[in-house]
């Protein structure tokens, strides 16, 4: 079992203050004073903050070991990460860093390789020695091996959101076509719905003004509750939280995956207080590929869901992702994509281009070339320009990452004209600037 009893640390801004003391002092370092020389290269490198439940679960409470490090050739031991990202394959990248690592590392020096990135176990096949995973609980195992007391914390008040973010389970029992599912094992496990009561109680103790605000979140929290019960019980623990006076507003930022909302869980969720920020994936606009890449819910459920959770929190923001670019992909599609948002009405759409591996199922299918998909998300927007009569917020800035050229430009400039022609309450900002 999860133990909570450093829940006492609920306010990260001082540690998000010593973290970045240890990232600005990184290059002057000078070797440590303590017992275990240890080196964070490879986490300082890698580290995407954009992993909020690594941020706050695990990296920060890992601070005594990173502000310990030493240069890696004087190093005995040398921790690794890479945060992955759901739709992108960095397996490749991790093996042939942790290949150079054990080329250049002292003799004897120990690799530990942590979080996701402990996938690479499997790939690596034996083929390096003086290697350790730890995928799961791996702050702990720190603490451990280098005697010091660390505690992961799944009950953390952030004081810049000014939330109080819980992480009630962790990993996901499907296999999406397009998901790190595919490649990737993290270990299912859900905190108990005592142990979660146990510490609201706690919190209600100390610092009840810190509940107001709750941000439940995990990679898949309808499935809390199955490794434990047996059975989904996101229900029960949304009744529990709900059952508190001081809770005034639940965001579910990440999570709910719409095939997997029993009428159970959508009933507890119109109950809930109220109802900020939700995130529910359409993926795509047909049912043919939301079956093909093993989404379980159809459109018809999708819009269902999206009604009723409008009808009971009218003044909640409905955010979702939709991939274009899918494998056998067709113009059709885009028509239905467009239909679905129009009937969904969703207040925020994320719009990505599906990103082929080749360690997913999908790849073995036929794939869009570029200027196909670039193609399909005109015309899904030309669809919208006529359709939406509703104000939403869409969101595609990350699509052209990594692309400066005279082509991609202009399909840039294409789009913003498009937009700006069809009115559709975009976020001005999100079509001019692109990452
Ligand atoms: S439900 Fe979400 S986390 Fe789970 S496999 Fe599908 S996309 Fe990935």
């Amino acid at each position: 079992m999860k133990d909570l009893t450093n829940l006492r640390q609920m306010n990260i801004s001082e540690e998000i203050r010593r973290w970045n003391k240890v990232i600005n002092n990184y290059p002057n370092r000078k070797s440590s004073a303590c017992k275990f020389k240890i080196n964070v290269d490879y986490i300082l490198k890698n580290l995407c903050l954009e992993c909020y439940r690594e941020q706050l679960v695990s990296f920060l409470t890992m601070l005594p070991i990173i502000e310990n490090d030493v240069p890696f050739e004087e190093a005995d031991y040398i921790l690794y990460m890479h945060p992955y990202a759901r739709i992108e394959d960095a397996s490749e990248f991790v093996l042939r860093e942790l290949r150079f690592i054990d080329k250049y590392r002292k003799k004897d020096a120990e690799i530990i390789v942590l979080g996701k990135s402990a996938n690479a176990e499997r790939q690596l096949n034996g083929s390096i020695k003086n290697i350790t995973f730890w995928g799961d609980h791996f702050a702990e195992k720190l603490g451990k091996r280098f005697g010091i007391d660390i505690k992961e914390r799944y009950f953390v008040y952030d004081d810049r959101e000014k939330h109080l973010a819980i992480w009630p389970v962790d990993g996901c029992l499907q296999k999406c076509g397009f998901c790190r599912r595919n490649y990737m094992d993290i270990k299912f496990e859900s905190i108990p719905l005592e142990v979660i009561k146990e510490n609201l109680d706690f919190i209600k103790k100390v610092a009840p003004e810190k509940m107001k605000h709750i941000s439940l979140r995990a990679e898949n929290l309808t499935e809390y509750g199955i490794d434990i019960y047996g059975e989904q019980k996101l229900d029960v623990l949304l009744e529990l939280i709900n059952s508190y006076d001081e809770v005034e507003r639940f965001d579910f930022p990440i999570g709910l995956a719409i095939g997997e909302i029993t009428p159970k869980i959508l009933d507890a969720l119109c109950n809930c207080k109220k109802i900020g920020d939700i995130y529910l994936n359409l993926e795509t606009g047909s049912n043919r590929l939301l079956e093909l890449i093993g989404k379980h819910h159809t459109n018809e459920q999708a819009i269902s869901i999206y009604k009723d959770i409008k009808k009971y929190h009218p003044q909640a923001d409905i955010h979702t992702t939709i991939m274009i670019g899918l494998p056998t992909e067709e113009i059709i599609d885009m028509y239905n994509l467009a239909d679905l948002i129009v009937k969904a009405k969703p207040d925020y759409v994320f719009c990505v281009f599906y990103g082929n591996n080749p360690n997913q199922p999908l790849a073995n299918l036929p794939q869009l070339s570029e200027s196909l998909r670039e193609y399909h998300l005109k015309i899904l927007i030309k669809q919208l320009a006529k359709k939406v009569n509703f104000k939403m917020f869409f969101k595609y800035y990350r699509i052209f990452k990594n692309k400066s050229s005279k082509k991609t430009e202009k399909c840039k400039e294409v789009l913003k004209e498009d937009f700006i022609k069809a009115g559709l309450g975009a976020h001005y900002e999100d079509i001019i600037y692109f990452n």
